[in-house]
């Protein structure tokens, strides 16, 4: 049998995105500070994923002065080449910037060979996507999108936490018993660690570990080492798909999910959404004081922020992904912000504040922790055409705004007199379209995740087939499980 080509969602939709995205960029993003895991993914045609490993060290003592005395020296050699790159006309090109400081590299900073590799190389990178920044910047101001000119590349970047790429079997390499052995400035340690149980049986199994990472948390003093590993994921095809499930996200529930079983969950976002508007008012009133404190307290309150979301999110998408399932996302993009009332001029004076101490749930990386997970679980997601979820009958077809009375919980059709609980028809009506997908694929063999909308045509032919899915009356029950929180 063939296997069908298989794209991502996140392969599919953000093409191009995605493969450009870097552990700078995630660093920079704060991806790597969340408690467990993040995925850089790269597609290929054996369908293989590239996901990062976040143990724990756990060090002695001297093993963490160990630790601290190489991350340290990395980092100063981190910003010596930045330093030496810069006064070369800000060069990009690592082989070059090697040859100018590997020796002082060396010698000064007592870095190994391979780390005095691995240094020069990091800053060309930094100093390449700072360059394509600078000239996408030139761009905007060009076209008039923007008057902010990007300093960047006004003086050398500075590396301000500790960190230390290490290369596989050359500067780490893992032991048995949960332990990793790493290169430091004064020889070898050993040191055990601690992860997800998942990753932990991926280190044993994968046959290609990449580089590492060692990160600081300040906050908790604790480092950790990142392990970018290549794993081969099964092969799905559409016969090991037993269950289509369709996911909602909003703020009054973070996420509903419904399957063609017509069973559902709630996923209330209530307290999660009180904290996040707590996180919210605490860095307004930081942002308004210009001093350092305020700037330092300020930067710890965002990374608790991210973390927090991303924490919330893990546990949501866990619950999701089950297996054997193909998941319907909505496609958010070109939506702009779901969360948002009324904004602009006709708002009133009271709306602005509301909508000012009302914080953003990423619902990005929802759903990338949902795609991500479905992969390991065997279960594949899929993003479906976000329009008129939520004013679509799943029993008649009927679309229209007035089918949602005064925007209020319940969900009542003009046209059949349908009724449901307002926060499950997006649900449902994403889990229709999915269906649509699942069927498709196994039509044609293959998976098209990516219908070509860029062609008004073609999104009216495929709304056009959304609006003649039905919800089957077999699977939908009169009386609907109530909420469980109601937000
Ligand atoms: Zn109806």
């Amino acid at each position: 049998m063939i296997a069908p080509h298989i794209e991502s969602i996140s392969a599919a939709f953000d093409r191009g995105a995605v493969h450009s995205l870097n552990e700078q960029d995630l660093l920079r993003s704060g991806c790597f500070s969340d408690s467990r895991v993040i995925l850089v993914r790269e597609f290929s045609e054996t369908m293989n994923q590239l996901i990062t490993a976040k143990l724990k060290l756990n060090l002695t003592a001297e093993q963490k002065l160990a630790v601290r005395d190489t991350a340290l020296a990395y980092r100063d050699a981190l910003n010596y080449t930045a330093m030496v790159a810069f006064d070369s006309s800000k060069s990009s090109n690592g082989t070059k910037l090697q040859k100018l400081v590997y020796n002082h590299l060396r010698s000064e900073f007592r870095l190994g060979a391979q780390m005095a590799c691995n240094v020069p190389r990091q800053v060309a990178a930094t100093f390449k996507s700072l360059a394509t920044k600078l000239k996408q910047n030139n761009e905007a101001i060009k076209k008039g999108h923007t008057k902010k000119r990007f300093k960047g590349l006004d003086k050398a970047p500075k590396y301000a936490s500790r960190t230390v790429t290490l290369n596989y079997q050359r500067d780490y390499t893992f032991k048995f018993d949960q332990q990793v052995s790493i290169g430091t400035l004064n020889g070898r340690i050993v040191v055990h660690y601690e992860g997800w149980n998942k990753h932990l049986e991926s280190i044993q199994t994968c046959s290609n570990i990449g580089a590492a990472k060692i990160v600081y948390q300040r906050s908790s003093k604790i480092y950790y080492l990142m392990v970018s590993l290549e794993i081969e994921l099964l092969d799905i095809n559409p016969t090991n798909i037993t269950r289509i499930s369709g996911i909602d996200v909003g703020m009054r529930y973070l996420a509903v999910e419904t399957d063609l079983n017509n069973k559902s969950a709630f996923y209330s976002g209530k307290a999660y959404r009180h904290k996040a508007n707590q996180y919210q008012k605490a860095r307004r009133s930081l942002q308004r004081k210009d001093t350092r404190s305020a700037k330092r307290r300020l930067i710890a309150l965002s990374g608790r922020e991210r973390r927090f979301i991303a924490d919330v999110n893990h546990q949501i998408s866990k619950k999701i992904a089950k297996p054997n399932s193909l998941i319907g996302l909505e496609n958010l993009t070109g939506i702009r912000d779901r969360t948002k009332s009324k904004s602009g001029n006709s708002a009133s004076k009271k709306q602005r504040r509301a909508n000012r101490n009302k914080a953003k749930w990423s619902f990005a990386e929802l759903h990338g922790y949902i795609d991500y997970k479905a992969n390991l679980a065997g279960s594949l997601a899929t993003k479906v055409l976000a329009h008129y979820t939520s004013q679509s009958c799943p029993k008649c077809g009927h679309t229209s705004k007035a089918n949602r009375p005064n925007k209020g919980l319940m969900f009542r059709c003009e046209c059949c007199g349908h009724e449901l609980h307002a926060d499950l028809i997006g649900a449902r009506n994403i889990a229709m379209r999915t269906l649509l997908v699942r069927q498709d694929w196994t039509s044609t063999g293959s998976l098209s995740v990516s219908p070509d909308v860029s062609r008004n045509e073609t999104k009216a032919d495929i709304l056009q087939s959304f609006s003649e899915l039905r919800w089957s009356v077999d699977t939908s029950p009169h009386h609907i499980g109530t909420p469980i929180d109601d937000g």
